[in-house]
C-alpha cells in the first residue's frame, strides 16, 4: 500500500468545490483517504504555490477529424466536418485505421496536458476506429468513454419510413453494446423512430451512454429534431449535445439529464451559445465539451473564458463554470471530485502571483488561468509532471 499526502495552497474539494487552504490530501495507493490540514502520512509532498482541483471532463469531441484542422477558414465549416457529408465523412470512410494511430497519439497527449482526464468522444464508423481510439486515449493517461456512431444514416426520414430498421444499422448497435461502447447518434433527424428506439433499448439496457447533437442549427431545431429525441431516446443514459437553439421554454421540459455544450464550436457554426444560465436553473447540470478537433483546439480553459465573457450579466458563476468542467460531469458518472473515498485524480495549476485570496480563487481558475498554468497531473499516489 502506498500513502502519500499531498500538500498545496488552495484545494476545491468535494461536489462545491470548496476552497480549503493550505490544505493537505491523503491518498492510499487510488483513494483519498482524508482531507484536511495535518497530514495523515510521514510521507508529505508540498507541491508549493498550486491550486489542487479534480482532472477536468471533456464531454464532447471528435477526435478523429484532426486530419483535417488545415481546411480551416478555407471551406465552409460544416463541409468540412459536418455529418453525415462533411469531406470527414468522405476520408474516414476509406481511411485505414492504423493511418490515424501517431495522429490520434498526438491528439490525446495534447488533451492530457490541458487536465483533461475524462473524455467522451464520438467515434465515427465506430465498427473500424473504436479500438484504436481508445487504446491511444488509455496510452495517454485518459479514461475515455468511447461513443461509437454507426457507419449507416439516413438524410432525410419519410413519413412512411419510420417503422423501418436498417439491418446493418442494428447489426453494428449490438456491436456495440456487446463490447461495452457507448453510442454516437448523428441527429434524431438522420433515424427512423423505429431506429431510435432501438438504439435507446439496446444502450439503456446495459446502462450505456448514448450521445446524440440536438438543435444545433436553426433547421435541425424547426425540423423537430427535439420532440423526436425526446419520445425516442430516454431510457438509457442519454447525453444531449449543443442545444443552441432552445428558448427558456424548451429548457424547462427537458427532462434531467446530461446536456453538453461547446461554446467555441456554437460560436464558429451558428454564432451564438445556449441558454446555460437557463439550464442551471431548470437543475440540468450541464457539462462543457469542445467538439472537433479540426475546428476547435481541444483546450477548456479557453472555452471557460469565452462562456464568462458570452455570459457577462446572466447570474452565470464561476463556481458553475468550474462545475460544468468538474462536479457535474461527475454527478453524471463522467468524472470526478476530491472527497474521501473517490480515486484520486487531481490537477494543480500553478499560481503565477504571490498567492490567491480564497474568496477569489473560483474567479481566479476561470479568468487567469491557461494551460500553461498546469503543473502536475495526480493520478492515485503518482504525480505526474506536465510538459508540453
Ligand atoms: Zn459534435
Amino acid at each position: 500500500m502506498r500513502r502519500l499526502s499531498i500538500k498545496s495552497l488552495i484545494a476545491l474539494v468535494d461536489q462545491e468545490l470548496i476552497p480549503i487552504k493550505d490544505a493537505v490530501i491523503d491518498i492510499s495507493d487510488d483513494e483519498v483517504i482524508g482531507i484536511g490540514k495535518i497530514p495523515g502520512s510521514n510521507n508529505v509532498v508540498d507541491l508549493g504555490n498550486v491550486i489542487l482541483m479534480p482532472q477536468l471532463t471533456n464531454a464532447h469531441i471528435h477526435v478523429l477529424d484532426y486530419f483535417l484542422m488545415d481546411l480551416f477558414n478555407k471551406y465552409y465549416i460544416d463541409d468540412v466536418v459536418g455529418a453525415p457529408y462533411g469531406l470527414k465523412y468522405y476520408y474516414l470512410r476509406k481511411a485505414k485505421p492504423e493511418s490515424l494511430r501517431n495522429g490520434l497519439a498526438m491528439v490525446f497527449r495534447r488533451i492530457r496536458s490541458y487536465g483533461i482526464g475524462c473524455l467522451l468522444s464520438i467515434i465515427e464508423y465506430g465498427k473500424s476506429f473504436t479500438d484504436i481510439v481508445i487504446e491511444e486515449a488509455r496510452r495517454a493517461g485518459l479514461c475515455i468513454v468511447p461513443l461509437a456512431e454507426p457507419s449507416v444514416f439516413r438524410t432525410y426520414v419519410r413519413p412512411n419510413e419510420e417503422e423501418d430498421v436498417n439491418e446493418e444499422f442494428e447489426d453494428e448497435i449490438k456491436y456495440f453494446v456487446d463490447r461495452g461502447f457507448g453510442i454516437s447518434l448523428i441527429s434524431p433527424l438522420n433515424y427512423t423512430m423505429a431506429e431510435l428506439k432501438i438504439a435507446s433499448k439496446l444502450g439503456g439496457s446495459r446502462g450505456l451512454p448514448i450521445s446524440t447533437h440536438v438543435s444545433e442549427t436553426e433547421d435541425t431545431y424547426s425540423d423537430g429534431d427535439l420532440d423526436r429525441a425526446l419520445s425516442t431516446l430516454m431510457i438509457g443514459n442519454t447525453v444531449f449535445v449543443h442545444l443552441t437553439q432552445l428558448n427558456d421554454g424548451d429548457i424547462m421540459r427537458l427532462p434531467m439529464l446530461p446536456v453538453v455544450t461547446c461554446p467555441r464550436s456554437n460560436m464558429e457554426f451558428t454564432g451564438k451559445i445556449p441558454k446555460i444560465s437557463t439550464m442551471i436553473r431548470r437543475g440540468l447540470r450541464p457539462l462543457i465539451g469542445t467538439d472537433n478537433v479540426a475546428l476547435v483546439e481541444p483546450d477548456p480553459w479557453e472555452e471557460i473564458k469565452l462562456v464568462r465573457l458570452l455570459m457577462r450579466g446572466e447570474e452565470l458563476h464561476s463556481i458553475n463554470i468550474l462545475k460544468m468542467l468538474t462536479s457535474w460531469a461527475w454527478s453524471w458518472g463522467f468524472g470526478y471530485i476530491m472527497r474521501e473515498g473517490e480515486l484520486m485524480r487531481g490537477l494543480a495549476l500553478q499560481v503565477g502571483y504571490e498567492g490567491v485570496d480564497i474568496n477569489y480563487v473560483h474567479d481566479y481558475v476561470i479568468t487567469r488561468i491557461s494551460s500553461m498554468d498546469v503543473a502536475y497531473i495526480i493520478n492515485g499516489s503518482e504525480i505526474l509532471k506536465v510538459t508540453t
